[in-house]
């Protein structure tokens, strides 16, 4: 590629609505740019580093045996009241109408389509394991669309779903997308932690996500120094919020939950949403703990418990010490009813229709509305792990803290959508069994950004080999000199022959203006041609990691480049 010929519109100033480096770096570099909030055009240079993700995305999900298909952008609204979350996703999901008035969607995600999809064409067990994915647009209405790709609101995802006969051939289809994805983030060049993490509104039983260690990331994560134990320590899901504002508040109901004790359990029993964004919620009648909610990591929750009662050793498990401390299970709210003081976020207020305990064993309210059925109390902040707590699966460990952005997340569905859905199949026996499913998303944009996140100076990105748009630039010093222009082009054409992607920058600019732009985006190798060091058949070629500069006969140069 020529420079002159391309559209690469830097910028030398950092864009003042740009808050992580990412973003700005994109902006600059002229890989993005902005058309509505968290919508983006994808500028030649941007496009060419998330085909190569998708490259790798595609290679290792193949080598995975997984199948790719591409899914519709706009799906019907019958779909989703089927699975339930037509009523439960909440703003997330942009809705619309087509000109007979019929409902649709923007997908944010495919398990109602695929799951469509599978019903109708899968009949035998003969046909599974089935895994098919795709590298596809998503759209999601997000609250607060930041940092250029890391959380746009239309984004590029691949999405893959796995279609199982039981849920031990289930977890051997997430075994190997698990593994899919480390390889796929180790050849992505990133430093990345898999962390157990909460199932939150999706559902299912359990789920890893993907971090890439970065400042700016979202998510607190712990990791332990000896052991392999890491996990998310804690995470709003807006979705679960955003679907309770969504909703019309139904009447209260008092419902059985036989053995069930955990909310996590609880809600999936009764097919509804948890009673709150947050993972622990300790419930206060006069500012006394009455009651807790557990969920997601529970080994974390101990440590957050000792933590909170100020003390090293639980003489009891974590359900038990609530159930003490309260006379109820875990996950029991208290007399509804009463004036319950709530300790929750600000993102409970406005909650319907949760389930909350009844203060009877083995008996749940459903339909529990804020306001209607109990008051929201003070925020207490229950203090989180620490650096330095000891692990909690080994003996001589301690907790690592880190920030991470969530690249991938793998999930384990169980029989979630396919039981809603009413996928079945015929077993060996000749006997009617729901599949089971798994779904493992990757955003392709985001881990881009976060690459940069963990690849630039003050000079701009450093891409990694892997993830670069081109590989070398050449930078023609002085173009309109004959011998430079000729050397230049001819080792152009080599680098291209042998199959380099390579970048000449043969514009008529100043050499300072060519470095700097070369420096911005991040290619890793540049070839300098300058007349002085022709005169001695030389060229430079610069590392743009290392920074490390060789003066080289041309053949070398491009023998090492290539
Ligand atoms: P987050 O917690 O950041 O909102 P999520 O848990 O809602 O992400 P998933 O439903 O797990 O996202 O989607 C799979 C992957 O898609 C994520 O791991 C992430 O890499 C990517 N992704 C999700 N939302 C966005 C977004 N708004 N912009 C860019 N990528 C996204
Ligand atoms: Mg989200
Ligand atoms: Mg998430
Ligand atoms: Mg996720």
């Amino acid at each position: 590629m020529r420079y002159s010929q391309y559209f690469i519109p830097t910028v030398k100033e950092t864009p003042a609505d740009a808050e992580v480096i990412s973003h700005q770096l994109m902006l600059r570099a002229g890989m993005i740019r902005k058309l509505a909030a968290g919508i983006y055009n994808y500028l030649p240079l941007g496009l060419r580093s998330i085909r190569k993700v998708e490259q790798i995305v595609r290679e290792e999900m193949n080598r995975a045996g997984a199948i790719e298909l591409l899914m519709p952008t706009v799906q019907p609204a019958e779909l989703w009241q089927e699975s339930g979350r037509w009523e439960q996703y909440g703003k997330e999901l942009l809705r619309l109408n087509d000109r007979k008035d019929a409902e649709f969607c923007l997908g944010p995600t495919h398990e109602e389509v695929v799951t469509d999809l599978v019903r109708r064409e899968v009949k035998s067990y003969r046909q599974m394991p089935l895994n098919l994915y795709q590298i596809q647009g998503k759209f999601r209405d997000e609250i607060r669309p930041r940092f250029g790709l890391m959380r746009g609101r239309e984004f590029i995802m691949k999405d893959a779903y796995s279609f199982d006969v039981d849920s031990t051939a289930a977890d051997l289809s997430y075994d190997k997308m698990y593994q899919a994805y480390r390889s796929i983030f180790r050849r992505c060049g990133l430093n990345f932690r898999a962390v157990e993490a909460d199932t939150g509104s999706i559902g299912g039983t359990a789920s890893h996500e993907f971090m890439v260690l970065a400042e700016s990331g979202e998510d607190a994560i712990v990791s332990c120094s000896a052991c392999e134990y890491a996990a998310n320590v804690e995470k709003a899901e807006a979705r679960v919020v955003e679907a309770a504002e969504h909703a019309e508040p139904r009447p209260l109901e008092k419902v059985a939950t036989p053995g069930k004790k955990t909310i996590d359990d609880v809600c999936a029993f009764l097919d509804a949403p948890a009673a709150s964004s947050v993972k622990m919620l300790i419930l206060l009648a006069d500012g006394k703990p009455v009651a807790a909610i557990l969920r997601g990591d529970h080994e974390l929750n101990e440590i957050k418990l000792k933590n909170y009662l100020g003390c090293d050793t639980l003489e009891m498990a974590p359900d038990e010490i609530i159930t003490k401390a309260t006379g109820a299970p875990v996950g029991f709210l208290g007399p509804i009813g009463a004036t319950i003081r709530i300790v929750a976020d600000l993102a409970v207020k406005g909650l319907k229709n949760f389930v909350a305990g009844a203060n009877e064993v083995d008996y749940h309210y459903k339909n529990v509305n804020l306001g209607r059925d109990c008051t929201i109390g003070e925020f207490v902040d229950i203090r989180n792990v620490t650096h330095g707590d000891p692990c909690p699966r080994c003996a001589g460990g301690t907790l690592e803290m880190w920030r991470g952005i969530e690249v991938g997340h793998v999930f384990k569905l169980g029989v979630k959508y396919s039981k809603a859905l009413k996928a079945t199949f015929l077993d060996a026996e000749g006997k009617e069994q729901i599949i089971f499913m798994g779904c493992y998303g990757i955003g392709i944009g985001r881990t881009v950004a976060a690459c940069i996140e963990q690849n630039h100076d003050e000079n701009g990105i450093i891409f990694p080999l892997p993830i670069a748009p081109f590989h070398c630039i050449i930078s023609a010093l002085n173009i309109k000199e004959e011998p430079v222009r000729a050397a230049s082009e001819a080792i152009y054409e080599e680098l291209q022959q042998a199959g380099v992607e390579v970048l000449l920058d043969d514009r008529d600019e100043r050499p300072g203006f060519k470095f700097k732009d070369a420096d911005l985006i991040g290619i890793p190798l540049r070839i300098v041609v300058g007349s002085k060091n022709l005169a001695d058949g030389n060229v430079e070629l610069k590392d743009r990691k290392t920074g490390v500069v060789e003066l080289l006969q041309i053949a070398e140069a491009v023998a090492k480049v290539r």
